[in-house]
């Protein structure tokens, strides 16, 4: 029986740590942890911004995260004690957590440092984000990424790298629009201060952009697609919306738009455990710039004050927890 510190959360803003004791079951992986990161979704519920029918785990909380396995289940074949893993379980953050296996972890690749490798859940779900969205491209094809945030980033270069001619990214907050021409994008657009469709329209010569990833997980950024997107082009949809929201379908039928969806970990699970793999393939190839989209790391017992600043800092894109 191994005791550790993990976290709970009880509801908007209630978010504190506790005692849990953890012994792994015959399939399952004791993980002691080396990196938790704070998910949007996370921020999301705990900020309250969450419909009722969204029923979170709640402890141990947090999805994100790997580090190294110290105790392995009776039945668990592949793995050993010292192997590095990644987790697509929950109860990450905390000391240690238990990990299922097959289909709740995956090993780190070797050449894969483990700060960037325990952030795979979202970045594997991002890379193939952009890998589905690419599918629907074509040469000299104009690109656009609604929302600057970890996964919108992530895109914004898979889709550069997938053969786009331009990648145009769309957010409210202009460090994260600077952060992604550092990385790849050709155009930005804050739409708060210049008309979206205006500038699509200026950018594309009227056509409209022929693939858009929405990864800002609000109403406004769905709408804000089917608005720009051009006559039979293509909508990725990446976000995790957490609550329903009115969106204007018209477009969708009048210009028999190609709706996709994304998420790679709703997919069968041996779908998803070959889609992740492939996923750090090209993480491992260095496709990706990815550590400069880690913002700030808190420590475990800081977690309660990391929401907070992670909240109220909208520049932020990505935060990690090291116990
Ligand atoms: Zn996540």
């Amino acid at each position: 029986m191994t005791r550790t510190l993990a976290a709970c959360f009880e509801g908007p803003g209630n978010l504190y740590l506790k005692e849990l004791d953890l012994e792994p079951g015959p399939s399952q992986l004791l993980v002691e942890t080396f990196q938790a990161s704070i998910c949007g979704t996370d921020k999301i519920a705990y900020r309250g911004d969450i419909s009722g029918e969204f029923k979170l785990p709640r402890f141990p909380w947090g999805h994100e995260g790997g580090g190294t396995v110290v105790e392995v289940g009776s039945k668990v074949s592949g793995y050993a004690v010292g192997d590095r893993v990644v987790s697509f379980s929950k109860g990450t953050y905390a000391g240690y957590s238990l990990y299922d296996v097959p289909y709740g972890c995956v090993p780190v690749p070797e050449g894969v440092d483990m700060d960037i490798a325990c952030l795979g859940e979202p970045l594997t779900c991002a890379v193939f984000a952009s890998q589905v969205a690419s599918k629907s491209m074509e040469v000299g094809d104009v690109a656009a990424v609604i929302g600057a945030g970890f996964a919108g980033q992530v895109i914004s270069q898979g889709l550069k790298k997938g053969g786009a001619e331009k990648v145009i990214v769309v957010d409210h907050v202009d460090e994260k629009l600077d952060l992604a021409r550092k990385l790849g994008a050709d155009i930005v657009i804050n739409p708060k201060k210049e008309n979206l469709a205006r500038a699509i329209t200026d950018v594309t010569g009227g056509r409209g952009v022929d693939v858009v990833a929405e990864a800002s997980g609000s109403g406004e950024g769905l709408n804000a697609a089917s608005e720009i997107v051009r006559h039979n082009g293509t909508i990725a949809i990446y976000s995790h919306y957490m609550k329903p929201f009115m969106v204007n379908m018209y477009r969708w039928h009048e210009d028999c738009l190609n709706i996709v969806h994304t998420c790679l970990l709703h997919r069968s699970k041996e779908e998803a455990l070959v889609g992740v793999r492939d996923a750090f393939r090209l993480i491992r190839k260095g496709v990706f710039d990815v550590r400069p989209l880690i913002n700030r790391s808190y420590r475990l017992a800081e977690i309660r004050e990391a929401f907070e600043l992670e909240i109220s800092d909208q520049t932020s894109v990505k935060s990690v927890i090291i116990p």
